[in-house]
């Protein structure tokens, strides 16, 4: 029996060893670990990383791509990651916090993007000299050389310099100014009732004129063109959607002019030779586009702006009679709108101008045209 309260003693004592040993575990595992981030206070885990521990910090601290060009921000956060400091001396993120600590999170850098080079053509520019209607080709200009540094990401241009200048498409306006000969030009038809009423006139009178017709309006009443070519008439190309074709891309430019060839060519059973591009626009692309599908360009000499709102009869008649000179091409509009003054006013054109000893002959009689076809 003497045994038993020393077995119970040291039963009790084990206890008491087991249980501080215990409690010691839950406070070490409890216990926070005061640092300081970026001078705020911050009670860390035990056994935690700096990198745990500022990981707000960090992930606002990194650097951004930004453009070559300005600097401005392509996208935030992609540039170099924040560097940091435990107190005062580079640390790594893996590192575990002692209390105490003070933890600086340093900005990271920047990142310009990287650029790349490429060489780039420069477009052949237009330069539109003389003062006729039919246009020649003076000089065919060459396209340029530049090199050019662009943002990979942005696209911004960088820089760029020119390594070889574009020499310009010259387009000569020419006029044979030698005889009084001149030629009638009717644009933006066919038109129902206006384009008929203005070939009856013109079939009265005995003259000839050109046409320069509507691609998309060709295919609405081919009749009213054939009957234009029966006539005696020539037909041209005004592209199918009257469009500026100094700014069409080069498909739209050839889909115009040949859209619209097929259609006069399918109304009439001819080819046309001749183009004026909506509004005399017209560049070196055009012009090429144009020739490629063997059309001349004609644009005008006299232009009495007989669409405008107002213009009465006797308005065009005495521009068009002031302004024509030997050789000029003279435009007018049977359609794209009322033409009532139009046609009101060519009975007197045609008079008049015959009375001063001019006579109307087609384009092609001009005495500019040198054996083109
Ligand atoms: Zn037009």
């Amino acid at each position: 029996m003497a045994a038993k309260p020393f077995s119970a003693r040291i039963t009790r004592v084990a206890c008491g060893v087991v249980l501080a040993a215990a409690l010691l575990a839950a406070h070490a595992s409890f216990a926070a670990v005061p640092v300081r981030v970026d001078g705020r206070r911050v009670l860390a885990h035990p056994g935690a990383t700096v990198g745990e521990t500022a990981a707000e910090r960090l992930t606002a601290a990194r650097g951004d791509l930004v453009a070559a060009s300005d600097r401005r921000v392509l996208i935030r956060g992609a540039g170099e990651g924040p560097r940091v400091l435990r107190n005062g001396v580079p640390a790594s993120t893996s590192d575990v916090v002692r209390p105490g600590d003070d933890i600086r999170v340093l900005r990271g850098k920047d990142v310009i993007e990287k650029t790349v080079e490429r060489l780039e053509t420069i477009p052949v520019p237009t330069e539109v000299t003389g003062k006729g209607a039919l246009l020649t080709l003076a000089a065919p200009g060459m396209a340029g050389v530049a090199r050019v540094v662009t943002g990979a990401v942005s696209g911004d241009v960088v820089a760029s310099e020119t390594v070889r200048p574009a020499e310009p498409m010259v387009l000569k306006r020419v006029i044979d100014t030698r005889r009084k000969k001149v030629a009638l030009t009717f644009d933006d038809g066919p038109w129902p009732r206006q384009t008929e009423a203005i070939a009856r006139i013109l079939e009265s009178e005995g003259v000839p004129a050109t046409f320069f017709v509507i691609g998309k309006q060709v295919k609405a009443h081919p009749d009213i063109v054939r009957g234009l070519v029966q006539a005696g008439h020539v037909v041209g190309n005004h592209t199918y959607q009257h469009v500026d074709l100094s700014t069409s891309d080069g498909r739209r430019l050839a889909s115009e002019i040949a859209e619209t060839n097929r259609a006069i060519r399918a109304a009439t059973g001819v080819t046309p030779r001749w183009i004026r591009p909506p509004g005399g626009a017209i560049d070196a692309d055009a012009y090429e586009a144009a020739a490629r599908q063997h059309l001349r360009v004609v644009l005008w000499t006299v232009d009495p702006q007989d669409w405008r709102r107002g213009k009465t009869a006797a308005q065009i008649e005495a521009e068009v009679v002031r302004a024509t000179t030997p050789g000029a091409v003279i435009l007018l509009h049977d359609g794209g709108g009322d033409r009532s003054q139009t046609i009101a006013a060519l009975p007197g054109i045609i008079r008049q101008l015959r009375a001063r000893g001019y006579e109307f002959v087609p384009l092609a009689d001009l005495g500019v045209v040198k054996a083109a076809w």
